[in-house]
């Protein structure tokens, strides 16, 4: 099994539907939620929007634990999967006890060597609960890492904080210091605060903390919440990036996604770009649900009847809330449709297109600002496109100054 954190991870989930684009494939990655709390309180967290997550248990029952690695084996077994995907997520996930952790491992060792498929296992968190023990367990197991970050303490410290108010970036860059130790060297995720500067985030993840590979996520909003644009910071974030750091081998996916979408190529990403959402998220209670983000929608807004108790994986793509999303993710409102930028806006971020009125029918939230940020990436990747005769893609270089 090779190490992959979430970004990578998620990468390999997207544009996997080149020839049949509204055939429902065989589930091939799924949301783990080991823990439904969190340890901390960030003040734009999606998760907890919806209250119907405190009537869950706290953590992965040991029953609903077991009954999906039953579930993921006969999944495997009956769809011939040689690879699968699951993220552990939460809330915070490595709240999850560590003996659980390890007793959950070697149940996924034990699949992988009955099936022959490759599970690939990757973990999202705040890092603050990542002592040498946990780093120790996740290298042993081969389990990717993202830590969240949101820059320098001045940006990451106003939204990301405990129950009374502190900022987190001193724990989380000891548990950072923690995985690096074990020579884990983990992806990071960073949610745009659109009031900051961006250069001060990309200044510190390369220079600071020696990361190369990151993402930078819009928060997560609906058509109700009348979120402040973010044109201004993704169009800054780009040239910085551009002119000063794409040349060394920095990347951050939601600007690949861009850069993909505007040359022709399917999206690496799931915040921007066409492509369908299949994602299934495990609950702690054994719940099969969709993608999780999109609780933002409301109250019980991922609810299904589908759990690992009574129904395989594959058939939470009967339920209607699962599949409205995969549908939304396919058929897009008609503003979008005639949209410039439709191959490689998509319509947005699947969740980021809700409102109570017209459900998933409506352009993204954020579609004035990526109208902008689009114009401006593909004035400037433009010039130095090059089209290669005779072959079907086309391919950008970097700006030359
Ligand atoms: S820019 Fe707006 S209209 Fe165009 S595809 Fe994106 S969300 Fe739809």
């Amino acid at each position: 099994m090779a190490n992959v954190d979430t970004l990578e991870a998620m990468e390999r989930t997207q544009g996997r539907f080149e020839t049949e684009p509204n055939q429902k494939p065989p589930i091939g990655f799924v949301l783990v939620k080991l823990a439904s709390r969190c340890n901390i309180n960030c003040t734009y967290c999606y998760w907890f929007r919806d209250a119907d997550v405190y009537n869950r248990p706290s953590l992965l029952t040991l029953e609903a634990e077991d009954a999906f690695c039953r579930r993921l084996e006969q999944h495997i077994g009956e769809f011939g999967l040689n690879r699968f995907l699951l993220i552990f997520h939460g809330g915070e996930p490595l709240l999850f006890p560590k003996r659980r952790f390890v007793a959950l491992q070697e149940k996924l060792l034990g699949i992988e060597e009955r099936t022959g498929c490759r599970i690939d296992r990757a973990v999202c968190t705040n890092a603050i609960l990542v002592d040498q023990e946990w780093a120790r367990l996740l290298k042993r197991y081969d389990v990717g890492v993202s830590v969240s970050i949101d820059g320098p303490p001045e940006i990451h410290d106003r939204h990301r904080v405990d129950f009374k108010g502190n900022g987190t970036i001193a724990d989380t860059l000891r548990g950072l210091e923690n995985l690096r130790e074990e020579g884990i060297e983990p992806g990071l995720i960073s949610v745009c605060n659109p009031a900051t500067d961006p250069e001060q985030v990309l200044a510190y993840a390369v220079e600071k903390l020696g990361i190369g590979r990151f993402d930078i996520l819009p928060p997560d909003a609906t058509h109700a919440d009348n979120p402040p644009p973010i044109a201004d910071y993704f169009i800054r974030l780009f040239d910085v990036w551009y002119d000063r750091y794409a040349s060394k081998g920095v990347r951050i996916r939601t600007l690949d996604a861009m850069i993909h979408g505007l040359v022709g190529n399917f999206s690496v990403s799931d915040t921007i770009g066409l492509g369908p959402t299949d994602t299934v998220t495990l609950m702690p209670d054994g719940a099969l649900e969709p993608l999780d983000v999109l609780r933002i929608a409301g109250h019980g807004s991922t609810k299904t009847n589908m759990s690992v108790f009574k129904n395989a994986i594959q058939d939470v793509q009967d339920d209607p809330r699962w599949s409205e999303a995969f549908q939304a993710s396919l058929h897009l409102c008609e503003t979008c449709k005639s949209c410039e930028f439709l191959d490689s806006c998509g319509g947005g971020h699947v969740a980021h297109r809700w409102s109570n009125e017209r459900r998933f029918d409506n352009p993204s939230v954020y579609c004035d600002s990526w109208k902008r940020i689009f114009e401006h990436v593909w004035r400037r990747i433009s010039p130095t496109l090059t089209i290669e005769y005779g072959g079907p893609r086309m391919s950008t270089a970097p700006a030359r100054e």
